[in-house]
């Protein structure tokens, strides 16, 4: 199915329409009766920017479109739509429609005074719309401080304090709301919730890897998790140095589990990557919300000693 695509340029910005053919991929599923298919999209060929000629598209990279990325709403204009755009249009559509019916039964003085606590209806909202404003502001201010700020600043890194990420996550879910309003996207939970849930499965599959590396070496209680994990090849780099000898000991242990458990080290492997997709998932979604709403992305500058 060929379709028109509207692209940004990622070098200046420029919206460009391009022609693509609409595929549908299968992902695999965790439950096997359910079929996921994902809509991709193929250029039909190379495709340049109209503005700068970088190009923006090729026929071998399948665009995906992440949806919900467009389309953060800033709370406060949630607000205004449900705190004041529909009372004040609700009470002035009921005058509207009341002076209509009745418009012949009306003199001057009943229509100036229906005017009156119209108009009086209006200021009432008006003032409570700003008192709760200002409280989702304060609210706003404190769930960043305390919860949405701390979430994205430990990115990428989230799966270093787990704990943390749980409670912040549980802590989201209690205190993200003011009157009906949620004041956290749902998607962002639920990709938390996915987040937590990837780590797990990897770090279930981890524990089985480390008692079999224990079972290796002499003395299991100095099992060095960072060479481990190196060379069963979950992570790219270890941060410290090791000697030669202990680099050559964990290569070999790392050879044999793989031998011996091919499925459970390539489980492993699926599931760490999958869980640092999620995260960086999150620190987009974060990003977007916090920027939508006018929130800090950088640390709070510190006061200098005098
Ligand atoms: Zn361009």
């Amino acid at each position: 199915m060929k379709i028109h695509l509207r692209m940004k340029c990622k070098a200046c910005g420029y919206w460009n329409r391009i022609e693509v053919d609409k595929l549908f991929i299968e992902q695999p599923s965790s439950e096997p009766e359910v079929r996921v298919l994902i809509p991709f999209y193929k250029p039909l060929k190379v495709e340049t920017c109209k503005k700068c000629r970088s190009v923006i598209a090729e026929p071998k990279e399948l665009i995906k479109i992440i949806r919900g990325k467009h389309q953060v709403i800033p709370i406060s204009t949630k607000l205004n739509l449900w705190i004041l755009a529909l009372p004040i249009s609700s009470i002035a559509s009921v005058f509207i429609v009341g002076f209509y019916f009745y418009r012949e039964s009306f003199d001057a003085s009943a229509f100036s005074t229906a005017v009156s606590s119209l108009l009086s209806a209006i200021l009432v909202i008006l003032l409570v719309w700003e008192r709760l404003r200002d409280s989702l502001f304060k609210k706003l201010e404190y769930l960043h401080k305390n919860f949405l700020f701390k979430l994205y600043n430990g990115t990428p890194h989230l799966f270093w304090t787990l704990d943390g990420t749980k409670k912040l996550r549980s802590d989201l879910g209690k205190y993200a709301k003011f009157l009906n309003l949620q004041l956290c996207p749902s998607t962002l939970l639920k990709e938390i919730d996915r987040f937590l849930y990837l780590h797990g499965e990897f770090y279930k599959r981890y524990q089985e890897i480390e008692e079999l590396a224990k079972k290796q070496i002499e003395k299991p209680i100095n099992l060095t998790r960072d060479l481990l994990q190196y060379h069963i090849g979950l992570t790219d780099y270890h941060s410290s140095s090791y000697t030669d000898e202990a680099e050559e000991i964990y290569k070999g242990i790392a050879q044999t589990i793989t031998k011996e458990n091919p499925k459970l080290v390539s489980e492993a492997k699926g599931f760490i990557e999958k869980t640092r997709e999620s995260e960086k998932q999150i620190h987009s979604q974060l990003e977007d919300f916090l920027k939508s709403n006018n929130l800090r992305l950088e640390l709070e500058p510190s006061v200098p000693w005098l």
